[in-house]
């Protein structure tokens, strides 16, 4: 069957929200995907930053199979083995105290924003609080999420949005300061901002927004939903502040490919009580087993480790390649294997020769190309991109 007949019987029924490429994945093998003409693509997007193990890794897909066989879903008036090992095994590993699971990473900051409120209510027995948002973050396409996101455009048409969102500059300490008041209960900000450009918050912005929130007893959302789960060379990239947020977000590759998200509180955000929240399959059988065989393969098989080696290497490569087109590419930055490059042309234009040449990349934002490959790929994956990459922009 051609792959046309399936894009036609796709758009003929899809509510089109989405522009797609015009191609029809059939399977993936480690770093690569395969179409339905066959052809092998070196796969630099991983679902978004989704597929942290590669294509069709034994361990993980052997634990979903397994767990499928055995009971797919309980509700949550019950537990289940894998909620219980999930919940233990990511608490820890994050630092934090205490798990709610989400089926997406939208859901996971709706809790987290629900946290935040609940917490200021307990506390001043008022339902008037404010939350400072950053410009150019992204947190989510629900209507929570959505209000603070910093994207104006994905904002104006679903106005009115939940009230009380301000929204400050990131990495500009004093922005945030002028927009604190009696009635600010949250900060959210992605501690590496994703879709808004691959910018990381500095060490300075992101201590400095801590001791606020601490002075001010305000609670610190960290949305490491793009961020988080090892992309940049540690679990939660906040560990390399210093620094601990008293909300956490995460999905993703939290689940590596089975749609699971989390938000993570310490105990003393832990401001919801039972009838709060809730969710029908939220952190059901099927993904915490994959949450947990996620969280055991990265263990097993030092995946972090992977990340910092690979995650050099691939800054020295595309730092040589800037140099190498200066007219085009004008700025390079990010952390571990969350990188982007900055160009002069659109990304697109690149992103679309990159895939004639079976390179799959994507962009953030108009002008930026984001590089967040499985977090198992190897040096001879990037020299791969890095061949492809030039000959592209050679092509311009
Ligand atoms: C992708 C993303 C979200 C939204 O996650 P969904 O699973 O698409 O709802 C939220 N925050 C950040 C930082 C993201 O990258």
């Amino acid at each position: 069957m051609d792959k046309q007949y399936f894009i036609d019987k796709a758009e003929g029924a899809l509510l089109h929200t989405y522009n797609r490429y015009q191609k029809v994945w059939d399977h993936g093998d480690g770093v690569y995907l395969f179409d339905t003409d066959g052809d092998k693509y070196l796969d630099f997007v991983a679902g978004i930053a989704v597929f942290a193990l590669g294509y069709g890794n034994e361990k993980y897909n052997k634990a979903i199979v397994s767990q499928a066989e055995r009971l797919l879903h309980t509700s949550n008036y019950f537990y289940s083995v894998p909620m219980a090992e999930a919940a233990e095994k990511i608490t820890k590993a994050s630092g934090m105290d205490r798990v709610f699971f989400t089926n997406s990473g939208a859901e996971a900051v709706e809790g987290a924003l629900k946290t935040a409120r609940r917490y200021y209510y307990n506390k001043t027995g008022k339902a008037d609080s404010e939350i400072i948002a950053m410009n150019h973050s992204f947190h989510g396409r629900t209507m929570g999420a959505l209000s603070v996101t910093g994207k104006e455009a994905y904002r104006a048409p679903f106005e009115p949005l939940i009230g009380g969102v301000v929204f400050a500059e990131l990495n500009d300490l004093e922005s945030v300061k002028a927009k604190i008041s009696d009635k600010t209960c949250a900060v959210i900000l992605e501690t590496v901002q994703g879709e808004g450009g691959i910018y990381p918050a500095t060490k300075e912005f992101l201590q400095g927004v801590r001791k606020l929130c601490d002075e001010h007893d305000i609670l610190l959302i960290l949305d490491e939903i793009q961020c988080g789960m090892g992309r940049t060379g540690t679990l939660y990239a906040f560990e390399q502040y210093g620094i601990k947020p008293d909300v956490l977000t995460t999905a993703k590759a939290l689940g590596c490919g089975v749609p699971v998200g989390a938000f993570l509180t310490t105990e003393k955000a832990a401001a919801l009580v039972p009838g709060d929240h809730g969710s029908t399959y939220g952190g059901n059988p099927l993904v915490t087993a994959a949450v947990s065989a996620v969280l055991d393969i990265f263990r097993e098989d030092a995946v972090l480790d992977n990340v910092k080696e690979s995650g050099a290497y691939l800054y020295e490569t595309l730092e040589a390649i800037k140099q190498e087109f200066p007219a085009i590419i004008k700025d390079h930055r990010g952390l571990g294997l969350m990188q982007g490059i900055e160009l002069s042309v659109p990304a697109k234009e690149i992103i679309n020769g990159a895939m004639e040449r079976h390179l799959l990349l994507i962009n953030a934002g108009e002008s930026i190309i984001r590089f967040v490959p499985p977090l198992v790929v190897q040096k001879v994956d990037i020299d791969r991109m890095a061949e492809i990459l030039r000959e592209t922009l050679k092509s311009i």
